[in-house]
């Protein structure tokens, strides 16, 4: 494949995704650099699409090994794979489709390399599957001033969202605080549909690649897939004055270790309410339900 920093070639050009953006779009998607967070059901897909679309320099970032129970979603990976570190298998799988560069960070998104890794980029994909990593790249993009685009997968329902840079709402604004461990289900538990959690992928790309290119009017509006429905929506979502990373008296003004622990008891079930008067149901760290209006 051409890299679109050629952008005179016939060959780039003959492409179809490639006829809606200008040379000068092209040319800003091939140098932005994009950290993925998780090469797992939603890291792949997005990864793919990004490279796909043009975006120069992809920032990987796992601890994990590919494992045959998760091949039906991590679409970066086939049978060969399994037992290999998920970022090698990941960077050879988008090299061969036409990544120009991609760089892997050998670990998990952790509190000490949070802020470095953020500020090392253009935007960061959250597609960790995890409620603490969740908040954790929101805080650390926030902190650090750039755009993010979250995502979550689970049974037959994908959702995907963006906040612009230090944009309000922000994850926190929809999440409090970390949940309890074992008390909202992971993927193992709850289960996850192969294609749903792709839709999600391709979703935050999508995402991803209007941030990029300087759109921002799709920032805070929720996506959701319905997969048993058939059914694609956006509703938006409303920031919260009294949310500490993003509100009027914010608290939360460096990442700590702390912050991303799951408490020891917490009250379940309880909602809580935004500015505009929408109750933001309890929450699930990987399927997010839409907010809806109080009384209805
Ligand atoms: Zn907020």
């Amino acid at each position: 494949m051409t890299h679109p920093d050629d952008t005179s070639t016939g060959a780039w050009d003959a492409g179809t995704p490639w006829t809606q953006l200008d040379a000068d779009a092209r040319r800003t998607l091939a140098r932005a650099r994009v950290l993925v967070v998780g090469a797992g059901g939603l890291g792949c897909p997005a990864a793919l699409c990004l490279a796909q679309a043009g975006v120069g320099h992809l920032v990987l970032c796992d601890d994990d090994r590919v494992d045959v129970t998760n091949l039906h979603r991590q679409i970066l990976f086939s049978e060969g794979d399994v037992g290999r570190d998920k970022l090698d298998a990941a960077r050879d799988a988008l090299l061969a489709q036409g990544a120009a560069s991609v760089e892997l960070v050998r670990s998990r998104f952790l509190p000490d390399v949070a802020l470095e890794l953020a500020r090392s980029v253009d935007l960061v994909m959250e597609g960790a599957d995890n409620f603490a990593t969740k908040f954790l790249v929101g805080d650390a993009g926030h902190l650090a001033g750039r755009p993010v685009v979250h995502g979550a997968g689970v049974r037959w329902r994908a959702t995907a969202w963006s906040v612009r840079a230090q944009g309000r709402p922000c994850y926190r604004c929809l999440f409090e605080d970390v949940l309890p461990d074992g008390a909202a289900p992971n993927c193992a538990e709850a289960g996850v549909i192969g294609p749903v959690v792709g839709m999600a992928g391709a979703l935050m790309a999508e995402l991803a690649l209007d941030l990029l290119l300087g759109r921002e009017d799709r920032t805070g509006l929720m996506h959701t897939f319905d997969g048993l429905n058939d059914r694609l929506r956006a509703v938006r979502i409303h920031a919260r004055r009294s949310c500490p990373l993003c509100g009027e008296r914010p608290t939360l003004r460096e990442i700590r270790e702390e912050h991303y622990v799951a408490p020891l008891c917490q009250s379940l079930g309880t909602e809580h309410h935004d500015d505009a008067g929408l109750v933001v149901p309890p929450p699930s760290p990987l399927s997010i339900d839409p907010p809806r209006r109080l009384g209805s």
